[in-house]
């Protein structure tokens, strides 16, 4: 929505071809019961236009899902930006055609349009990952996936339900459906780290004050690696060397004020594995204070690197498992047998369900965007780019692929950020980088080659010095069998920033351009 409205501003005509009967993304599609942002609100938000960012009002600290799709059709409406998004629009292929330097997407139906720039937008975690199970066909019940999740909602009341899955998604799920079906079973293949959110409603005089100082707030969170939480900086102590008292107060400290930056009570938790383990150990010592049944709590204490996989922010759910109608399933070494028509079977067992929710995630990064069917230059298929991982030049665009511009591309830092700022960072400098062209009378412009396989060399290279790559995690592509094991999004957005800003000053080094 706001590349649409940033290239009105730089005078371009543009359309948003959008799959879904509504804008809000992620926001449209994820409605499954407890789906809410775990970016506080008041960062979760945009800011370029003061304006908005002054009357619209956030009723909580983390926003529910209803509540963010309610902002996203409030900015649609306020920027009239709706009479230039064509919903219902799936697109099957997008082909440059070197001798006229156009691009023609096609729609499902048939529909051919011409533009000059194609900016994907498809998001990061927006194709489902719906892994199959032998006998599901036969399953009598319901399955449904929490990214795809029906509209007219789902209804738990006196059913038995299983969620298979526990990151992000089937973490806030788990204690809303515990509340309203008759039984719950969780399936867990891997434990997460999650800690909690203390959601609570915003405080008026808080918000008063960040939004007499808005940009000043903005500014903070811009030079934080997440790109978040600049009142709460990172401590500057390491984990690795402080005593158990200090250990415990810190992370003590952050567990009660909760979210998201827990991580960053100290300077090394994502660098250093005498860190990170202190820190885990404090989380597994917390499982264990929280969840009575003794074994329930072992399985449900992760044995990786924390943060490897992203932290999870939850609203009760260790607490859930202390109910009386919830049970945990390790599959992690015993993976589900198989569906029958009643029920799931693990190590011969057979738990009966009605309704199987599918918490299982997505093929994160690349999914949407190879699914998008793009052909650059001499006929080359992003997917065969792409064969050996998504290499690129700032996450921005894809040498052989001129004209076409990617918003939270692998290789930038994304989904490791606020995403709303990144999201912002980049249709911005795509705008400028049409216009340099429009200015200087070029008709396109494309990564080199060299410039590309530098930056995937930084990009691996910053990874390699954090923990990040020791675990089998959705950053990796690892949970998508088959897929190239890449480290796709890029650590660190300050330092992001500046070199797509020093690509910007030295006219767009790492370019070629043609008339
Ligand atoms: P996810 O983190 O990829 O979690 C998927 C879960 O399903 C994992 O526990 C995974 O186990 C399990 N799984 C996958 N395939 C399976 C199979 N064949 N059999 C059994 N278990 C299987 O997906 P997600 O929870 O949807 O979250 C994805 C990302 O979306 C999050 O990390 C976050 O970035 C974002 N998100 C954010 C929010 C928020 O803002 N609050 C909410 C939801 C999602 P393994 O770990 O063993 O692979």
């Amino acid at each position: 929505m706001y590349m649409l409205h940033s290239c009105r501003n730089a005078g371009l005509s543009a359309v948003v071809l959008e799959r879904g009967s509504g804008v809000g993304g992620t926001w449209y599609w994820n409605r499954y019961p407890g789906a809410r942002c775990d970016v506080p609100s008041l960062e979760y938000s945009y800011q370029f236009s003061d304006d908005l960012q002054q009357e619209w009002e956030w009723s909580e600290k983390y926003a529910t899902q209803p509540e963010i799709l309610r902002y996203a059709e409030h900015v649609a409406d306020r920027f009239d930006l709706k009479r230039d998004i064509r919903f219902d629009s799936l697109v099957t292929a997008i082909t440059f055609d070197d001798s006229t330097n156009v691009w023609t997407t096609t729609l499902a139906d048939g529909e051919l349009i011409e533009s000059d720039f194609v900016v994907s937008a498809v998001g990061c975690l927006s194709s489902a990952n719906r892994p199959r199970f032998a006998g599901d066909e036969e399953f009598g019940g319901r399955i449904v996936h929490t990214g795809e999740w029906p509209h007219e909602g789902v209804d738990f009341r006196g059913k038995n339900v299983a969620v298979i899955g526990t990151g992000s998604s089937g973490i806030q799920a788990i204690p809303i459906i515990a509340k309203e079906c008759s039984h719950l079973t969780v399936f867990q293949r891997t434990a997460s780290y999650t800690v909690p959110a203390h959601n609570a409603p915003l405080d008026p005089d808080y918000v008063r004050n960040i939004k007499a100082n808005y940009s000043t707030f903005r500014a903070k969170n811009m030079l934080t690696r997440a790109a978040l939480g600049g009142d709460t900086p990172t401590g500057t102590q390491s984990a690795s060397t402080v005593s158990d008292e200090e250990l415990d107060r810190v992370l003590s400290e952050r567990w009660n004020k909760g979210g998201l930056l827990f991580l960053g009570g100290f300077n090394d938790s994502m660098i250093n594995e005498t860190s990170n383990q202190r820190i885990a150990d404090w989380v597994r010592d917390k499982i264990a204070s929280i969840v009575t049944d003794e074994r329930t709590a072992r399985a449900l204490q992760p044995d990786t690197v924390i943060g490897c996989k992203r932290l999870v922010v939850d609203s009760g759910y260790y607490e859930t498992f202390n109910r009386d109608n919830v049970s945990l399933v390790d599959i992690g070494d015993k993976p589900i047998e198989r569906f029958t028509p009643t029920g799931i079977v693990v190590d011969g067992e057979e738990h009966m369900v009605d309704i199987v929710v599918l918490a299982t995630g997505f093929d994160a990064m690349t999914g949407s965007l190879l699914k998008l069917g793009v052909i650059g230059r001499d006929g080359l298929g992003l997917a065969d780019a792409w064969s050996a991982g998504p290499a690129n030049y700032l996450g921005l665009t894809v040498h052989g692929f001129p004209n076409f511009f990617m918003i939270t591309g692998p290789g930038s830092p994304s989904v490791l950020t606020n995403v709303l700022v990144s999201i912002q960072h980049h249709v911005e400098w795509i705008t400028r980088a049409i216009e340099h062209l429009r200015s200087t009378g070029q008709r396109t412009m494309e990564a080199t080659e060299s410039a590309q396989d530098e930056w995937v060399r930084h990009v691996n290279g910053v990874a390699d010095l954090t923990l990040f790559p020791t675990c089998n995690s959705w950053y990796l592509g690892a949970n998508i069998p088959g897929k190239p094991r890449i480290f796709m999004p890029l650590p660190g957005f300050p330092d992001y920033v500046a070199r797509a800003t020093d690509v910007e000053r030295s006219s767009y080094r790492g370019f070629a351009f043609s008339n």
